[in-house]
């Protein structure tokens, strides 16, 4: 799907690597009970979950056309990379560049690449292989990354930790700073008139949310704040994948409840299609996503 979506002047397209079944939502959500789960698979729309209650998610890039600048905000989970610990994403060979070029974006056009965070699944298409080198894919681009979340994934990685993060860092991330491609900034960053970051952390330390609001209409690209939208109904439910579920649970209930009711559209990074919507308040308690008048 390539629905495009404006936020005033701005337009957002979301750009699919793999969308397919997860992990079991009650591995994934450690604090999610089987009576909680029944009630998400009655309540929330099809799709969601399978039938067996595993988590339907999307890996997909939002290309941000501000009028002057093109920008690729999480870059999935690349080709060619060596992921053994994740034997469902490793060495995978997705056709993303050929939906890049659908969204009608030349690599060379990106001016910018922004990383909500610098998980393995959000950096993946910064590089991709070239004659055995891991080259930028988007020549041209500056990369953006938070120096908080840049600093703590450099120190992991310089600890000699052997994980898929750590895997990459060296592929995905490191290539990107020696070709002078990396830049790294404060967590209130303009990337356009319009168009900033704000730390949300907890899901990692230095995890970002991207704003965007123009000509009155606001829109949140959530990157891993939200997973899935259990976390709408259940908007306690941390994850296994967050660094800290603690903070994440209070960074994340603070973003829900900044943006329910509002009008304001939200981008998540996971959530399988129809993915942009609105956080309404549920009436059988939490919240509830509205995908109907994006
Ligand atoms: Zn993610």
């Amino acid at each position: 799907m390539m629905a495009v979506t404006q936020v005033g002047r701005y337009v957002v397209e979301r750009v699919v690597e793999v969308e397919r079944p997860y992990a079991p939502a009650r591995d994934f959500f450690p604090d999610l009970t089987q009576d909680m789960l029944t009630t998400c698979l009655r309540e929330l729309p099809g799709g969601q979950l399978t039938t067996e209650g595993r988590l339907q998610m999307s890996f997909h890039s939002f290309v941000v056309k501000t009028g002057r600048f093109t920008i690729l905000v999480d870059s999935c989970c690349g080709n060619d990379k060596e992921r053994p610990l994740r034997p469902g994403f490793h060495k995978m060979n997705n056709d993303f560049m050929g939906a890049l070029a659908k969204a009608k974006v030349k690599p060379e056009e990106v001016d910018y690449v922004m990383c909500t965070h610098l998980h393995w699944d959000h950096v993946g298409w910064n590089t991709r292989l070239v004659d055995g080198v891991w080259k930028p894919t988007f020549p041209n681009a500056k990369y953006l990354m938070s120096k908080t979340e840049f600093d703590h994934a450099d120190a992991t990685y310089r600890s000699g930790k052997k994980d898929t993060h750590t895997q990459a860092f060296e592929d995905s991330i490191d290539p990107i700073v020696r070709a002078k491609q990396a830049v790294l900034v404060a967590d209130d960053y303009e990337v356009d008139k319009g168009m900033s970051i704000e730390a949300c952390h907890g899901h990692t330390p230095g995890n970002i949310v991207i704003n965007i609001e123009s000509e009155g209409q606001c829109g949140v690209l959530t990157g891993d704040v939200l997973h899935h939208q259990i976390q709408l109904r259940y908007p306690e439910m941390s994850t296994t994948a967050d660094d800290d579920q603690k903070l994440a649970r209070v960074s994340r209930m603070a973003l829900i409840e900044k943006h329910a009711g509002t009008g304001h559209l939200i981008f998540p990074a996971h959530f399988p299609a129809p993915t942009i919507g609105r956080i309404e308040p549920n009436a059988a308690g939490g919240f509830r996503y509205d995908t109907d008048a994006v």
